[in-house]
């Protein structure tokens, strides 16, 4: 591993910090914490905290001593000043010695320490870090130290490998007994440059931020030499099928597995899932004793409130016979579920059952064949875990390179992912009406389309948008943080496309907004057939195409959806020469129709929005200009044309789409969105 201090770096960190008020240390202490922050092979999803003690005055201008330290809900990649919150040293000091402290005792001494009261909670090691006298203290779980001491002789291999360097400490639950048990180990060997901290991770530290973080990269690399001396396990490969069916396909069967249904009033619980593979993933799922080293707990502790301590493990899915992969698929999750349950109530019996039950599914599944999805209620919480699962790959291929993998016993795995600390991390906000969903917008690169990817989003929906332009699409996309793809819905091929690259990288699909469309103009007995049918390649065939391709998503989620179509006043009131337009429309609003009374017996609803006279894409500038120039009203006038003479806008047609998405009751419902229009009033 190589440092990545740099001596112009660090001063610019210093005099940047500095216009803000950061006095030196605490410039500094941002600057590595970011640089080991940035390196996964050492730090990874709030797991690694630092530190420094320093001054700063308090309000009367008298001088404080503090220790600045991680503050949770930062990440160390990019953390800033804030995320180091300073803590007084004097009370957290004058517990050094103490025997025994409540969790609910320590978090309260630290929150009440703060200088800030706004700050995030400092670390779960803020202890630990304060007790040490050193004035820059850095903790990381270095993939090479943990595949290192994740042995059965872990302990001892740290000893031999690093001496008199470093204090080896046998695993402690982490917090107040780590700060105690380390506080001994260091007052054992005073001398040493850091901690080993078996099965966990190091502390390392130093009187300027440089050595501390140098002395990390050094330990570290020390390790690495050590693990690559042995290289990594090569696992052994069981028989596979000469064909594996496609992640695309495989998505949402797993996805509709392991969704929970809520009853007829609420929508399922469900999971994204974020897809990974590559030649060591697979490589790992394929080993033939796969369902022994992946299922011995997680490398470092604080992964388990992610990845829970097992992966569910699948069948391996043959390609054309995906019924069978899904009822053996059920059975592994069943048997994973009770696995979990019996792991939880042995567990809670040595708490005498004064835990809370977590929900059963698992958040890691392995597919031999194939490669990893990571679990999680969000789009980013999925890739997270994911992220997880191959740091869990990685070191474990290391660690049965050297010898044998053996993590920290499932009791102490227990009580690192129902520890209430721990579980704070996780954040308990409500969700969302439309979180958990993966919803897909076509035409969304502008107008409606892409105001109703911002209204789907708001509600906590995850947001999908296609476009003819690719740009736009981005564009769009990027202000929803989703994914924006360039696709012609006329195109039958890139529809199939679009649909299988949401369902490689969400899991599925649970709301359409079949939008994209455009009109065309003619008199209906003299125009030109190659007109009409153009219109109706976009204005039905589109969205039968792709509604098509949504219905076969959801059928193999097994858990209902939506289909949302934009028709038009057209659809309901023909305009003159706009049966070009008019005509596939009500095509489409019938289509609508079908598909609820079709579809209804699997929960897949269908509704459609009849918006009129929105200025977007199919009603140009140019256009309104004409119109009301023709009509002899001013261009407000003829956009306000209507019974309240209120323009309508792709906001109030957004909503309309949102409303829809969430009324779990409704289905063959045309909503009106166009300011009163007697004519296009339906029924
Ligand atoms: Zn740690």
């Amino acid at each position: 591993m190589k440092s990545l201090w740099s001596d112009g770096d660090a001063q610019a960190a210093v005099a940047r910090y500095g216009t803000q008020g950061i006095n030196a240390d605490w410039a500094l202490r941002t600057y590595t914490t970011r640089l080991l922050g940035g390196v996964p092979e050492l730090v990874l999803h709030g797991g690694g905290n630092t530190s420094v003690k320093t001054e700063l005055d308090d309000l009367s201008g008298a001088p404080v001593e503090v220790l600045c330290v991680k503050g949770s809900g930062w990440d160390m990649g990019s953390i800033e000043p804030a995320g180091l919150p300073a803590v007084r040293l004097a009370p957290l000091r004058a517990l050094r010695g103490i025997a025994a402290m409540t969790d609910e005792e320590m978090v309260n001494l630290q929150r009440t320490s703060l200088i800030d009261a706004a700050s995030p909670n400092p670390s779960v090691e803020t202890l630990l870090h304060a007790f040490l006298p050193f004035k820059f203290v850095d903790h990381t779980h270095a993939d090479a130290v943990v595949a290192l001491t994740d042995q059965p002789d872990g302990e001892a291999r740290a000893r031999d490998l690093f001496g008199e360097r470093m204090t080896v400490l046998p695993y402690v639950m982490p917090g107040f007994y780590l700060a105690r048990d380390g506080m001994r180990a260091y007052e054992d060997k005073p001398d040493a440059e850091g901690m080993i901290l078996v099965k966990h991770g190091i502390f390392t530290w130093g009187e300027t931020a440089r050595e501390a973080y140098e002395r990390m990269i050094e330990m570290v690399s020390l390790a690495e030499a050590e693990l690559a001396r042995a290289g990594s396990r090569a696992f052994v490969a069981g028989g596979l099928p000469a064909a594996i069916a496609p992640p695309a396909e495989v998505a949402p069967i797993l996805r509709g597995l392991v969704s929970e249904d809520r009853g007829d009033d609420a929508e399922p619980k469900r999971m994204l899932l974020d897809f990974r593979t590559a030649p060591e993933i697979r490589d790992f799922v394929n080993g033939d004793d796969l369902a022994s080293y992946a299922r011995r707990g997680t490398v470092t502790p604080d992964h388990v409130i992610r990845t829970k301590p097992k992966p569910l493990i699948l069948p391996v899915p043959e390609a054309g016979r995906l019924d069978d992969f899904a009822d053996r698929a059920r059975t592994a999750l069943i048997d994973y579920m009770a696995d979990y349950h019996a792991y939880f109530t042995r567990n809670n019996a040595r708490h005498d059952g004064a835990k809370t039950e977590l929900d059963l599914m698992p958040r890691i599944v392995l597919v031999p064949g194939l490669g990893l999805f990571g679990l999680g209620q969000s789009k980013a919480g999925a890739g997270g875990t994911a992220v997880l699962a191959e740091a869990n790959i990685r070191v474990i291929a290391q660690a049965e390179g050297l010898g044998r993998f053996e993590p920290i016993p499932e009791e102490d795995q227990f009580d690192i992912e129902y520890w209430s600390l721990e579980q704070a991390k996780l954040g308990k906000a409500a969700e969302k009406p439309l979180a958990r969903q993966v919803c897909l917008v076509t035409g969304g690169g502008s107008g409606i389309g892409a105001a109703t990817a911002r209204a789907l989003a708001a509600e906590g929906g995850e947001v999908v948008v296609l476009d003819r332009d690719g740009d736009a699409a981005a564009t769009a996309a990027k202000e929803v943080k989703g994914l924006g793809m360039a696709c012609d819905v006329t195109d039958g091929a890139a529809v199939e496309a679009a649909v299988a690259k949401v369902c490689e990288t969400y899991g599925g699909l649970d709301v359409l907004v079949s939008n994209a469309g455009a009109a065309w103009q003619g008199r209906v007995g003299e125009v030109d057939e190659a007109l009409l049918r153009q219109s109706f390649e976009l204005n039905f065939w589109a969205h039968q195409r792709i509604a098509q391709a949504a219905v076969r998503v959801m059928t193999r989620q097994g858990t209902g959806g939506c289909l949302l179509f934009n028709t038009s006043k057209q659809a309901l009131n023909p305009g003159r020469n706009f049966g070009p337009y008019g005509l596939p429309k009500a095509a489409t609003l019938f289509l609508m129709k079908q598909y609820a009374l079709d579809h209804g017996r699997d929960g897949i609803r269908a509704n459609a929005v009849n918006a009129d006279r929105i200025r977007s894409g199919l009603l140009t500038d140019g256009f309104i200009a004409e119109r009301a120039r023709a009509r002899g009203v001013s261009e407000r006038d003829y956009m306000a044309g209507n019974l309240l003479a209120r323009e309508v806008t792709a906001d109030d047609v957004a909503a309309a789409f949102v409303h829809l998405a969430k009324a779990r009751k409704t289905t063959a419902a045309v909503l009106t969105v166009d300011g009163g229009n007697i004519e296009a009033s339906v029924r």
